[in-house]
């Protein structure tokens, strides 16, 4: 290698250079630069958030994620299964309260929207 001080050529392993004695640092390791990997599921916080806001939506992102969640190591897993889980069952609420709604539409002796 070469001294970053004076430029002379000195052995690799040099602590310091032998002709200016520039204290030699560890030569910088030229890193390959890693192919960019997803570390996170982040479908599965996406498909998390979402279930709470756009049911639809996060269920299928919570679903993806969930799909994905084995070749990240299992990472968003859980977060995945309580998307799909609170897609779930915010979808059931949201039926449910229809029929709800229809049933006492449908019962209420004077119905205001009707007979104002
Ligand atoms: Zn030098």
């Amino acid at each position: 290698m070469f001294c970053k001080h004076c430029g002379s050529q000195i052995d690799d392993d040099s602590v310091f250079c032998p002709r200016c004695g520039a204290v030699q640092t560890a030569p910088v390791q030229v890193q390959p630069v890693p192919v960019q990997q997803e570390t996170t599921n982040v479908l599965a916080i996406v498909g998390f958030v979402l279930s709470f806001f756009v049911t639809i939506a996060g269920l299928i992102c919570s679903i993806i994620g969930l799909k994905r969640a084995p070749q990240l190591g299992g990472k968003g897993r859980g977060l995945a299964i309580a998307g799909i889980i609170i897609s779930a069952v915010s979808m059931a609420l949201a039926f449910i309260l229809l029929i709800v709604l229809f049933a006492l539409y449908d019962s209420l002796p004077y119905n205001p929207f009707l007979y104002s």
